[in-house]
C-alpha cells in the first residue's frame, strides 16, 4: 500500500494574515511512515501565526509517537510564550497523523481542526471538537444544528500554548486501498457543511481535492485561513 497526498493553505477573503500551518508542504507518494499535520494558531497580533508554525516545526523535529509530537509542539510553544512578552497568550490547535507501512494511521490531536475518513462515498469525521460547545452537544444540551451556528463555537477547551500539562486525544485507524484522509483547519469546517465536503472530495486527485475545498471555502465566504491535507490510500 501506498500514500499520495497533496496539502495547501490559503488566507481567505476577510482576514489580512494567515495563522494556520501545516506539513509536509509539498506533494508526494510514499509507503510510509509519513506524518501530516494542520495547526491553527490564535492569539496577539502575531502570535497565531507564530504558534502555529513553532508547533509544526517542533513536531516535524521530534522523534517519537503522534502524541509526544504534539506534547514537544506544547512545551516549545508554552516556552515561547513565556519568554515573550508580545507573543504571551499565543496558542494553536493540532490535528496529526502518523501513516506507516500497512495501512496503519495513528491519530494525535488537540483543538478544533479535524480529521475525516471518506470510504465508499460516506465522511466521518475521526477527531472530536475541543470546544465548549461539543461538549453542549456531546452531553445533549445542544443539538448539532444549533451548535452550527453557536456563537461561542470556537471557544476552544484545549489547546497547545497555555499549559506544560496537556491532554492529548490519541487514537489508531485501521486503513483501506480507497481510503481517503482529510486534515482540515476550521476555515473550511466553519463554511462548508459535510455533505458537501463529501461530494467535493470524491474521484479527483489529492491535489485537485485540496483546491477544490478551498475554493467552496472561499466561495462560501471564506471568513478564516483554510488549510487541508488530503490523503489516499493507494495500491
Ligand atoms: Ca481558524
Amino acid at each position: 500500500m501506498n500514500y499520495l497526498w497533496a496539502a495547501a493553505t490559503h488566507t481567505g477573503r476577510i482576514r489580512n494574515n494567515n495563522e494556520d500551518a501545516f506539513a509536509p508542504e509539498a506533494s508526494g507518494r510514499g509507503s510510509g511512515p509519513v506524518v501530516l499535520m494542520v495547526a491553527d494558531g490564535m492569539g496577539g497580533a502575531v502570535g497565531g501565526e507564530v504558534a502555529s508554525r513553532l508547533a509544526v516545526e517542533t513536531a516535524i523535529a521530534t522523534d517519537g509517537t503522534p502524541a509526544e509530537r504534539v506534547v514537544a509542539a506544547n512545551r516549545r510553544v508554552v516556552t515561547e510564550a513565556m519568554g515573550n512578552p508580545h507573543l504571551a497568550g499565543m496558542g494553536t490547535t493540532m490535528t496529526l497523523v502518523q501513516l506507516d507501512p500497512g495501512a496503519q494511521a495513528h491519530f494525535a490531536h488537540v483543538g478544533d481542526s479535524r480529521a475525516y475518513r471518506l470510504r465508499d462515498g460516506q465522511l466521518e469525521m475521526i477527531t472530536s471538537d475541543h470546544t465548549v460547545v461539543a461538549e453542549h452537544v456531546a452531553a445533549g444540551r445542544l443539538s448539532y444544528e444549533e451548535a452550527l451556528s453557536h456563537p461561542q463555537r470556537s471557544m476552544l477547551t484545549r489547546v497547545l500554548g497555555i499549559n506544560t500539562e496537556l491532554e492529548v486525544d490519541e487514537f489508531d485507524l485501521e486503513l483501506k486501498e480507497g481510503d481517503r484522509i482529510l486534515l482540515c483547519s476550521d476555515g473550511l469546517t466553519n463554511m462548508v457543511p459535510d455533505e458537501q465536503i463529501a461530494s467535493l472530495m470524491g474521484s479527483r486527485t489529492p491535489e485537485e481535492a485540496v483546491w477544490t475545498l478551498i475554493e467552496a471555502a472561499n466561495r462560501a465566504g471564506g471568513h478564516d485561513n483554510i488549510t487541508i491535507v488530503v490523503v489516499d490510500v493507494v495500491q
